[in-house]
């Protein structure tokens, strides 16, 4: 028997992982990572297979870890954890530095960083888990380290669906079952609206679009439901931000 809320027990942190081949930068956000021995210095992360980061370090046989702080602006979690460098150039509202192997390292909101060469890979299914050599490690600050606990209890977000740790929600929902229904009742009346149509509205985190023609079947909001008239409680279905995250587009 598996009971999927025991593996919310285990604990991480929260890193931007980047790399770059061919002139090309590529990063993401994961909890992921961890030390597997001290000597030599080795540290490993888990990437999913669909992540446009992992075929570039598959290629580049390197990668940094940047390890996130506690107090930060969660729209660099949104741009590097729920966006895809397909679509956006992470890279450019955030600080980094070329590191010794060449390859970009977040310094924005981080309080260290290592440098890794890739010695080994483990294809695990869904991820591949990269095994580096530690050639440079440095610290950036004196404030405290992100966790992954906290991050979940204070800033409000879900993993993305690509984090090895996701659980979909219906696997919790047992456990979770008084806070579901919370979350997800609302006022099913819909008023008419005059004049012009409501607006689309777009979650800044991970860029899920709020279209209200639709509403959200998953949230049973049914269509024709203006954000507006959105309970207070009502939370991204993909990354879990409130709505004041949420901008009018
Ligand atoms: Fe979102």
């Amino acid at each position: 028997m598996i009971d999927y809320s025991s593996f919310t027990k285990l604990s991480y942190g929260l890193y931007i992982i980047a790399t770059e081949h061919d002139g090309e930068k590529a990063g993401y956000a994961g909890n992921t990572g961890f030390q597997v021995t001290a000597q030599p210095e080795t540290i490993a992360v888990s990437c999913n297979k669909d992540n446009y980061t992992t075929e570039f370090i598959q290629k580049s046989k390197k990668f940094s870890l940047s390890v996130l702080q506690k107090d930060l602006d969660v729209a660099i979690v949104g741009d590097f954890g729920f966006k895809s460098g397909h679509d956006i150039d992470k890279f450019k509202h955030y600080d980094y530095k070329s590191g010794e192997l060449g390859i970009p390292i977040v310094t924005e909101s981080c309080v260290a960083a290592f440098e890794c060469m890739v010695f080994s890979e483990v294809d695990c299914g869904t991820h591949i888990l990269f095994i580096g050599k530690v050639v440079s490690a440095e610290k950036l600050s004196d404030n405290d380290p992100l966790t992954y606990a906290y991050y979940h209890e204070h800033y409000k977000m879900r993993s993305p669906k690509n984090a090895p740790t996701y659980i979909p929600p219906e696997k919790l929902e047992e456990e979770n079952d008084d806070e579901s229904k919370h979350n997800r009742e609302h006022d099913k009346k819909s008023e008419q609206t005059t004049g012009a149509p409501p607006s689309d509205y777009v979650c800044i985190i991970c860029g899920y679009t709020y279209d209200p023609e639709v509403g959200e079947p998953s949230m049973d909001i049914p269509p024709g439901t203006p954000f507006e008239d959105l309970p207070e409680d009502f939370l991204c279905p993909i990354c879990n931000a409130t709505k004041e995250f949420f901008k009018e587009v």
